[in-house]
């Protein structure tokens, strides 16, 4: 009686291991866990077979025609039978494996429907979180994004209207929010974005990247989903680079053949891919992506554009009595604005190239007040991420008005846009980062315009003390 229950109870806790531990029986031939195998047949305690080494067995013992009867292994050297109970103290004591964790079932993919894209106005509403001024380009990325996304659910339909790709154009200064905003944009509209600097691109054949690996890095944003690759954006930047070179003889294989070479992409095409590589090679396996509902966006600072415009400017309004004085638009700081097509030409962009790229538009150069903006309003804000580092230590962080101004002085003084802010401020809050976690009793430390100009210190607010000025 005795015995029957501690059997009973033993059978009881081996269930219960493998069903509530998380451990499963493991074949004690090939050593694949039960998940693997099927049910497994229980030869001994913690000796199981699964059906397929059984199988095995079998069939050795069938084909061989052997009778195992008549057979007497204690006359045989090296060759006993076995026993199992004698295996038991040969096995280690746990022949289960930890159970894998079910994957994660994947959420339903989401498909793509004309009443699931934002209205422009509340595409623009979402940017304004972000992007600090820039009105005109996020209104005109806004409607061209919209439109987009129309266009590809709307096919061409037995109307045989096709809208017209709405690939763009950005120009502006380096800085000033180009790639930022298309980040910002992709991530609005949860669709994939790959970024890619056209300096690397070469056409293909030549040392560096083909064309077609922006599609890979698209892909891989994608997870490997075609489908949702193939509606994706992607930003090309410092597209200035590929300017045609002007009076050159030799085959300019970096400038206006990568141009050419874009073109069909830009367009529409079926393009090979390599998945998980830069470059096609026999150890890669390839994909076809199809770019026409791709958004391409090229940018770039386009440095002598200004000039350009310039030029062609003075020479309009030198003729005819109202001829305006030469310097007249010499610091016109929005002069970009005023682009044409034409200038865009002219800079060395080829007419086909430019066609492709329907919707042009400009950013401004930062101001300074721009600048202070950019440091303390967008939701995700430098100074925001400094206050929320430092309340985690229960720290209060403030910064006074003309400190901010301090920093955005310095930051225009780079010439870098707002890429100067973050460097300029990592570089006064290392300090304040190093010692404010030293002393427990600092409940508050306030940036002053002093500090940033290295004439004294922040100053600090001990709990329930007034403040003191830290020493610098
Ligand atoms: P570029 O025009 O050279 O592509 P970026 O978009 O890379 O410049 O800008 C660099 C950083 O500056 C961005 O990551 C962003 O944090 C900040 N930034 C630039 N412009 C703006 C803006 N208009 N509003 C908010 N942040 C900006």
């Amino acid at each position: 009686m005795d015995i029957d229950n501690k059997e009973q109870e033993l059978k009881k806790t081996e269930q219960a291991e493998s069903e509530d531990s998380g451990y499963e029986d493991v074949c004690f031939v090939c050593h694949r866990p039960e998940s693997k195998t099927g049910k497994m047949i229980h030869l001994a305690k913690d000796i199981n077979i699964c059906p397929e080494c059984m199988q095995k067995t079998m069939d050795m013992m069938n084909n061989g025609n052997v009778d195992y009867s008549k057979m007497d292994f204690s006359r045989m050297p090296n060759i006993s039978m076995i026993n199992l109970s004698d295996l038991q103290n040969l096995i280690p004591k746990r022949q289960k494996v930890k159970k894998k964790a079910p994957e994660k079932q994947e959420a339903p993919k989401k498909s793509l429907d004309v009443r699931s894209i934002p209205a422009p106005h509340k595409i623009k509403e979402s940017l304004d979180e972000y992007v600090v001024g820039q009105e005109k380009a996020k209104k005109v990325i806004s409607v061209a994004v919209y439109n987009h996304y129309k266009r590809v659910m709307a096919g061409t339909e037995a109307d045989g209207i096709e809208i017209e790709k709405s690939n763009m154009l950005m120009i502006g200064p380096t800085g000033s929010g180009k790639t930022y905003l298309v980040k910002t944009l992709a991530r609005l509209l949860d669709v994939p974005l790959a970024i890619a600097d056209a300096t690397s691109l070469t056409e293909a054949g030549y040392i560096g990247d083909d064309i077609e690996s922006v599609l890979s890095k698209l892909l891989t944003a994608a997870d490997n989903d075609v489908e949702k690759a193939e509606r994706g954006i992607v930003f090309i930047d410092e597209i200035d680079k590929i300017a045609k070179k002007k009076n050159t003889n030799q085959r300019d294989v970096s400038g206006e053949s990568v141009q050419q070479g874009m073109l069909k992409l830009l367009e529409g095409a079926e393009v090979e891919v390599p998945v998980g590589a830069n470059s096609k090679n026999a150890m890669v396996p390839l994909e076809t992506i199809n770019t026409k509902n791709i958004l391409f966006i090229c940018g770039g600072a386009f440095p002598d554009l200004e000039d350009i415009i310039k030029e062609r400017l003075n020479k309009q309004s030198s003729i005819g009595f109202r001829a305006d004085l030469k310097d007249k638009y010499d610091h016109d700081k929005n002069l970009l604005r005023q682009v044409t097509v034409e200038d865009i030409r002219n800079f060395g962009m080829i007419p086909e190239f430019i066609g492709r790229l329907p919707v042009i538009f400009t950013l401004d150069a930062l101001s300074e007040d721009m600048m202070v903006q950019i440091l303390k309003e967008p939701k995700n804000a430098i100074l925001k991420q400094y206050q929320k580092l430092l309340a985690l230590d229960e720290v209060k962080l403030n910064f006074a008005e003309d400190a901010l101004r301090a920093i955005a002085r310095k930051a225009m003084e780079k010439d870098t846009g707002a890429r100067a802010l973050r460097a300029i401020i990592e570089d006064f809050m290392l300090d304040i980062m190093y010692e404010i976690p030293k002393d427990d009793n600092i409940g508050q430390v306030t940036i002053t315009q002093d500090y940033i100009e290295h004439r004294g210190g922040p100053l600090i607010t001990m709990r329930g003390v007034p403040a003191l000025e830290m020493q610098g």
